[in-house]
């Protein structure tokens, strides 16, 4: 199906931050994608608009009760000149997942990425080009209905919106400091935990926050029946080197599917690196540190790609992982995953996607 797109262009366009100064998520471009869905009438009126703020009635649904997914993505400026996104099928299938599961509809994959192609198109020249930049991209589905019933919302809009962010590791990649939560869970079997949907974030704050007074920059969530094993960080999954065997939580239905997670595995594989996703606890851990068999852990996620875990703390003691610094195997993963998606490295896998855009400098 071919959507036609209708596009109002701003007519006050932005300054575009400098390079070195975006940070993360905190300037948008100047257009965004909208598309809205009515019961009966499906996802209609796709367009592109000025950046703007959206106005909606106090009783819409998505203020009381929650129904709100989204997705994370970047699209990479290549030295010569092509525009590349990352696995961006991959995303859209997933924002599907997540709309089932919040009982939210179903999006058309080929309108999202139709959208976002265009709305790329429209705003190229907000993707950095500075090593190690890029544009997060945002899509996101609200329930709109106004009414207070507790009943899935006849109304939903899905938008996108587009920020140039900064070098993650402006510094070089550093490992960071994880706290073992056992008091707070993130999300249990039957439950969210599986979609990228918004109370799942604001539940984690408070203990997120509890670790940054203890020096952490992020939580390791265990599982919310036993507390005893280990699921995922903060919005990261994880992985353990552990006696030469690559060790990460298997997709048991309390953990997100990660799109790096997956590539990391097919990575390991294709250079025969033994990989096993199964169920591992915090005791195995802490006895294969013990035994001096844990070499290595690291979390995978869009915006980090590769984040080194150099400590773990917990209620139990802490441990020192690698000497506190970034091993060989994370080093090496992350090196290849940001060759591929900034064009550097060749793709064997079919990860990416360019952009049919005239690159605009
Ligand atoms: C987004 C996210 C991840 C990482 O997923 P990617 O597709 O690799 O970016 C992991 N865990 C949680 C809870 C997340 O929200």
């Amino acid at each position: 199906m071919t959507y036609s797109i209708e596009i109002e262009r701003s007519t006050a366009p932005k300054t575009k931050p400098q390079e070195d100064q975006l940070g993360f998520g905190k300037h948008f471009t100047d257009h965004m994608f909208v598309v809205d869905y009515e019961t009966g009438k499906g996802w209609h009126a796709p367009r592109i608009v000025p950046y703007q703020g959206i106005t909606l009635d106090p009783a819409a649904k998505i203020f009381h009760y929650g129904q709100s997914v989204f997705e994370g993505l970047k699209a990479y400026r290549a030295e010569d000149g092509r525009l590349l996104l990352f696995r961006p099928q991959d995303n859209f299938k997933r924002l599907n997942l997540s709309n089932e599961r919040m009982h939210m509809p179903e999006i058309d994959a080929d309108l999202a990425m139709a959208g976002l192609q265009e709305l790329i198109r429209i705003d190229s020249g907000w993707i950095p080009s500075a090593p190690g930049t890029s544009l997060y991209i945002r899509p996101f589905v609200i329930a709109t209905e106004p009414s207070l019933g507790v009943a899935p919302s006849a109304k939903y809009q899905f938008l996108i919106i587009m920020s140039p962010v900064g070098a993650y590791y402006a510094e070089g990649i550093n490992p960071v400091k994880i706290y073992v939560e056992s008091g707070y869970v993130r999300a249990v079997k039957g439950g969210v935990g599986t979609a990228k949907t918004a109370g799942n974030y604001a539940s984690g704050l408070k203990a997120q926050e509890e670790a940054a007074k203890r020096g952490c920059a992020q939580v390791l969530w265990l599982d919310g029946v036993h507390r005893k094993y280990i699921e995922e960080v903060g919005s990261m999954n994880v992985f353990f080197y552990i006696d030469g065997k690559v060790v990460t939580p298997a997709l048991s239905g309390s953990i997100l599917d990660g799109i790096t997670r997956r590539s990391v595995i097919a990575l390991l594989k294709e250079w025969n690196i033994p990989v096993e996703e199964r169920t591992i606890s915090v005791d195995e851990l802490f006895e294969a540190h013990e035994r001096g068999a844990l070499t290595e852990a690291f979390g995978s996620g869009t915006a980090a790609v590769i984040s080194p875990i150099g400590a773990l703390y917990s209620e139990n003691g802490d441990i020192e992982i690698g000497g506190g610094k970034t091993g060989e195997l994370a080093a090496k993963v992350y090196d290849t995953l940001t060759g591929i998606q900034y064009g550097r490295v060749a793709d064997p896998f079919g990860w990416t996607y360019e952009l049919q855009v005239a690159a605009v400098k």
